[in-house]
């Protein structure tokens, strides 16, 4: 009976998330769902996409926290459009939550939607919000273990990226053995490796977000002559 509950509780959000996702494409806006630990550098990766996509494309950013509006106002500085959502105890963000979030958003002021989940690799994996792909974000002072331990998002995520590599002489953190066991989980998924510190390896990550979109955009385009 509870399992029940649970289940239909499950499809009730997917529900939403699937409605999200409508609303978005109505507007021409690709949204991507970012997870990744507290102090992986989320919201230092949306700053680097912001950088790397200017005069290119526009970014919207649904950021997703326990408390606090800090990384908001850090992004709004920046110039981005950004909304912050508090959970207050829960430790995820759910399609309801950013169902809410979008009706406060210029949806059709920006191309692409950044929703910086709450820092956290276990249950933000298991809800759809309306996005296209999500993006798993590791850094190397987390550890070269982080696929083996945390294999769904490994298994979920259309990319992965390595954040912090300028810290790779002064840790323990091995590159092989990360590779190693992210290719047991997912030996096709692409990574790019870097530092939102010094700016090494950011081009690549604004031109995968760019690569994304255009990619999408041409699927989703009828045929010629229909
Ligand atoms: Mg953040
Ligand atoms: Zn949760």
């Amino acid at each position: 009976m509870k399992v029940a509950i649970k289940e239909d509780i499950l499809k009730e959000e997917d529900r939403i998330g699937a409605r999200n996702r409508e609303v978005l494409h109505k507007h021409g806006v690709t949204a991507f769902n970012l997870i990744g630990s507290p102090g992986a550098g989320k919201t230092s990766l949306i700053e680097a996409a912001y950088r790397q996509l200017l005069g290119k494309a526009k970014i919207g950013v649904i950021e997703g926290d326990l408390a606090s509006d800090k990384d908001t106002v850090r992004l709004k500085k920046l110039g981005l459009e950004a909304l912050q959502i508090n959970t207050g105890r829960g430790c995820h963000l759910s399609p309801g939550m950013v169902e809410e979030a979008l009706s406060d958003i210029p949806l059709d002021l920006i191309d692409i939607l950044i929703i910086e989940n709450v820092g956290n690799l276990v249950c933000p994996v298991s809800f759809h919000l309306g996005e296209e792909a999500k993006i798993g974000l590791v850094s190397v002072a987390e550890g070269d273990d982080k696929p083996t331990k945390y294999p769904l998002l490994f298994r979920e995520a259309a990319v992965v990226i390595l954040n912090k590599i300028d810290l790779i002489p002064y840790t323990d953190f091995s590159r092989e053995a990360f590779y190693q066991g992210l290719r047991v989980i997912n030996p096709t998924i692409p990574v790019i490796e870097l530092s939102c510190r010094t700016g090494e390896g950011v081009g690549e990550w604004g031109e995968w977000l760019i690569g994304y979109c255009q990619n999408l955009y041409e699927r989703m385009k009828p045929e010629n002559g229909n």
